[in-house]
């Protein structure tokens, strides 16, 4: 049994929350409900050779979360210099999700699947937040996780005029589930969602899923961090149990 008190009472002081009863979970979708994070990366760099960018797979890994055209502007004001149009950003966006949806089929990630059945076994309100206009993979939650998401109740790169690291994801998705910060937990894999999560008040649980380290999420503001999804599927309801449980007297 992990120990979940010192985190929680944490969490609670830094945000000067009394205590948080969680009703509704706002959930990552890549590095979190799905193994895509590798895919992702690999499209992005071809992205990237093909418009004489000079860029590493991996450190894709490190925009994880923001939108897609955010990682555009950031790659173009690097090598070229200034800013790109937003015609540009959506014609490369449009060749990045083409190459991506080419690849085959992305997996659930492990752990995924049960995390959701127990929220709906628990009434927990879902709401999929992310920096993501990936359709191919969008339109799969319903088949992939039955039950688990409405489509009503999505933050997706369209639904938000600044993505993460700021908070506006977290925030519209607590105004979906009509619940505050006090009455939520986030689940982000990437230290720029978590930073999202935690700007917005929000108890982050971090996951590290890909190659980014433990330290760099509870840097990034998680309140505790899992090795996997299986472990934080497993923890869950143990987890929840101890934020009813724990308040800061
Ligand atoms: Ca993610």
């Amino acid at each position: 049994m992990i120990d979940f008190t010192d985190n929680i009472k944490r969490f609670l002081k830094r945000h000067h929350h009394p205590k948080v009863t969680p009703v509704a979970a706002l959930i990552d979708m890549d590095g979190v409900l799905y193994d895509s994070m590798k895919l992702h990366t690999q499209a992005w760099k071809r992205v990237a050779d093909e418009l004489g960018i000079e860029a590493t797979r991996d450190e894709f890994y490190l925009y994880e979360g923001m939108t897609g055209s955010a990682t555009l502007d950031l790659l173009f004001m690097r090598q070229f210099g200034r800013h790109i149009t937003p015609d540009e950003a959506e014609r490369f966006y449009a060749m990045k999700s083409e190459y991506f949806s080419n690849f085959p089929e992305v997996e659930t990630m492990p752990g995924a699947q049960s995390l959701i059945k127990t929220m709906i076994d628990m009434s927990m309100k879902r709401v999929l937040v992310t920096g993501s206009g990936q359709m191919s993979l969008i339109s799969r939650l319903q088949r992939d996780f039955p039950g688990g998401f409405d489509e009503k109740m999505m933050i997706t790169s369209k639904s938000v005029k600044h993505g993460k690291p700021h908070p506006e994801p977290y925030l519209k998705a607590m105004q979906l589930a009509g619940a505050s910060p006090r009455k939520c937990v986030a689940i982000d894999n990437a230290p720029l969602g978590v930073k999202s999560a935690d700007s917005a008040g929000v108890f982050s649980i971090g996951v590290t899923t890909g190659p980014i380290p433990k330290e760099e999420l509870f840097n990034a503001g998680a309140a505790v961090v899992f090795d996997s999804m299986e472990q934080l599927s497993e923890n869950f309801p143990q987890l929840m149990l101890a934020l009813f449980n724990t308040s800061t007297d």
